[in-house]
């Protein structure tokens, strides 16, 4: 490893590094694929990192859209930053609770994986604003999960989430178990696809948001239009600071 240089130079040129390490490796995917340069979004992940990363990532190379797992922090981080032009996706796990402030205050929503929490992010998402977008979250796994709706459930599901007023229903997500092995990573992202597939001959979708740091080029292989990175772009994250 190089030594980082420090200060607030420092942060920027080593954000800047990661970022146009992390764009290559999409451009890259993307060429592989056989998919048009500039096809796959790049989201990035900066839960438990400070505001001041992102707006370094912004600064230095342009990244416009933020994801963020917990609504407290994801909240202070947007006064902060409020300054910018940025898109916020709010892609943790939602609290029936919590969707008041997730409706009022984020521009996607990747996580939607049951009915109550859609009719209440259409039913509080401000008039003023325009729809909420939003991903049904879709378990591809082959073991239960706790986060996503089954395969089977998933079509009833997003025609019910397609007809709410105050939401545009984008398309599917998943965070399928992590593995090592290539062919295994891509078989899960074929599921979402097919399912997709299947769904876009009544809905019109748009978007796969499919994709982390250790499985990005299988997920563009298979046709992500959202990658969501964290780690290969803000380095590990500490955890206890923040959630
Ligand atoms: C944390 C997180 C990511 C980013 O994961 P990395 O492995 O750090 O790239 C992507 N998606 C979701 C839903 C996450 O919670």
């Amino acid at each position: 490893m190089p030594r980082r240089p420090s200060g607030k130079a420092g942060l920027m040129s080593t954000i800047a590094t990661q970022i146009a390490k992390v764009v290559t490796r999409i451009r890259e995917a993307e060429q592989a694929a056989g998919r048009p340069l500039g096809s796959v979004g790049l989201l990035a992940v900066s839960k438990t990192q400070p505001a001041d990363a992102i707006r370094q990532a912004h600064v230095a190379a342009g990244l416009r859209d933020f994801g963020e797992n917990y609504l407290q922090e994801a909240l202070d981080k947007q006064l902060q930053l409020a300054d910018l032009p940025l898109s916020w996706h709010f892609i943790g796990p939602i609290q029936s609770n919590k969707t008041r402030p997730i409706a009022e205050h984020f521009d996607w929503v990747h996580s939607v994986d049951r009915l109550k929490i859609a009719e209440r992010l259409s039913a509080q998402r401000p008039a003023q604003l325009p729809p909420l977008n939003v991903c049904l979250q879709v378990n591809v796994s082959l073991e239960p999960s706790k986060s996503g709706c089954s395969l089977e459930e998933a079509p009833a599901l997003a025609r019910a989430i397609a007809q709410l007023p105050n939401l545009r229903l984008r398309g599917l997500m998943a965070i399928p178990a992590p593995s090592d092995d290539p062919q295994q990573q891509r078989a899960a992202f074929a599921r979402l696809r097919q399912l997709q597939q299947a769904l876009s001959a009544d809905l019109a979708l748009d978007t796969l948001s499919m994709g982390m740091s250790q499985d990005l080029e299988a997920a563009i292989a298979e046709g992500a239009t959202w990658v969501r990175i964290g780690t290969a772009l803000f380095g590990a994250r500490t955890y206890g600071a923040s959630a």
